[in-house]
């Protein structure tokens, strides 16, 4: 059983290649592949062993390179070659990651996996633009959702945002004008704080700040792209702007 190979799930954090945890570092310095998809960076990629294989599943919205089943296959037939397999995705594994299913796919063949937590982009944003999720005074609720557009109108946000409550919407960039919608429609308020936080944690992040009934309108006149998460609530207005973070971000990449 020696030559047996191995697949460690690996969560990559936000961007910034200083957030990936110390066992994160050690799995990619041990790796003989690593296979990764397109919101991973450069700097973190660089981390990898030297003599590992990269491969890039890129999963961006509309542009899926490789199928689900076809990755959860091609990690099992690596692994079973033998080689220590790397699994890098952004983030966290578990948050919006199909960790669960490459999870499956590799206890059906046998195989067994270990899984690296990352900082999700949500954890990564909120530090970054200094936005607190909870606060004693504006917030005691957090949900993470999906806001892309599978099943958007079947998903049940209710009561998920509101007084004392934030959600922190992912994939929503192409949806917004959706999302803003389906949130007043569900009785909130059209003057609710909102955030757009984008490129969280890279020296490119900003903060945009708006109302939810401008929310749509905010994303299309920013020029918003993907990646991007939008926060809903009163911590929405809490942090930093983006020329004072554009500040600090330029003043931590020159030290
Ligand atoms: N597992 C990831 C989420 C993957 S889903 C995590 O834990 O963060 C992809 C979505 O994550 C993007 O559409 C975007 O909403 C969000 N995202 C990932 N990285 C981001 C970043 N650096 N800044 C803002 N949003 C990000």
């Amino acid at each position: 059983m020696d030559n047996e190979g191995q697949i460690i799930l690996v969560g990559a954090g936000p961007g910034d290649a200083d957030l990936l945890t110390v066992r994160a570092v050690r799995a990619l310095q041990a790796a003989d592949v690593v296979v990764h998809d397109g919101l991973v960076s450069d700097d973190v990629l660089a981390l990898a062993n030297p003599h590992a294989r990269l491969i890039s599943v890129a999963k961006r919205r509309a542009r899926h390179t490789l199928p689900q089943e076809e990755i959860g296959a091609l990690l099992v037939r690596e692994a079973q070659a033998g080689h220590k397999v790397v699994r890098l995705k952004g983030g966290d594994p578990f948050v919006f990651g199909r960790g669960g299913e490459e999870v499956e796919a590799a206890q059906a063949a046998g195989l067994s996996v270990e899984i690296v937590p990352g900082i999700s982009s949500a954890l990564g944003a909120a530090a970054a633009a200094q936005m607190p999720l909870t606060h004693r005074d504006h917030a005691s609720t957090v949900s993470f959702v999906a806001g892309q557009c599978k099943g958007l109108s079947e998903q049940n946000w209710a009561g998920l945002a509101g007084k004392g409550r934030t959600l922190v919407i992912f994939m929503g960039v192409a949806t917004s004008a959706a999302i803003a919608d389906k949130l007043m429609d569900d009785g909130l308020s059209p003057d609710t704080p909102v955030a757009v936080i984008e490129r969280a944690t890279l020296p490119t992040m900003r903060v945009l700040r708006s109302l939810l009934a401008d929310l749509p309108l905010l994303i299309e006149r920013e020029g918003v792209k993907s990646p991007a998460l939008i926060v809903v609530g009163d911590v929405a207005r809490l942090g930093v702007d983006s020329e004072v973070l554009m500040e600090t971000l330029s003043v931590e990449t020159r030290a």
